[in-house]
């Protein structure tokens, strides 16, 4: 115990981002400490911004900042091969591959029933109206995300 109530705050805080541990939370709230205000006010805009600004896209669920991301506005992309992910990460991924030029869809998690995930905390039943309504045909490519398993 630090018994200094706002650094706890702050270390408890970044303690629940994924694969930060309690010492890890606790170094990071040093250096943000240290850092001075003028890097504080910029670490804070950024986290309004990214709230304010990014969104699911609503046919993918891929994160953007445009009413529609850029993979489903782009017109060049193949319509009926849908690769679906689990994580807006896996689509940067793939992106990054310059391999794959069809649409995504995220799904925004892995059911894990020991952590209280089922299908319907997924965008799994968006994903068969996509499917449903059209706005793809009935060739799904799967891309296979391999869970990490931090700690
Ligand atoms: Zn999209």
């Amino acid at each position: 115990m630090l018994h200094i109530a706002a650094l706890e705050k702050l270390i408890h805080e970044l303690s629940r981002l994924p694969g930060i541990g309690p010492k890890t939370a606790q170094r990071l709230a040093y250096h943000i400490l240290r850092s001075g205000a003028s890097y504080t006010e910029r670490l804070t805009e950024a986290l309004e911004r990214v709230q304010a600004e990014v969104h699911d896209c609503p046919r993918c669920f891929n994160f953007t900042d445009l009413p529609l991301c850029r993979y489903c506005s782009d017109p060049h992309r193949i319509d009926d091969i849908l690769c679906v992910v689990e994580d807006p990460a896996d689509v940067f991924r793939i992106e990054s591959s310059g391999a794959f030029r069809g649409r995504y869809h995220v799904l925004h998690g892995t059911i894990s029933p020991l952590d209280g995930v089922g299908p319907e905390n997924l965008k799994i039943r968006e994903l068969v109206a996509r499917i449903e309504n059209g706005n793809i045909n009935k060739n799904i490519e799967e891309k296979k995300t391999h869970r990490k398993f931090e700690k």
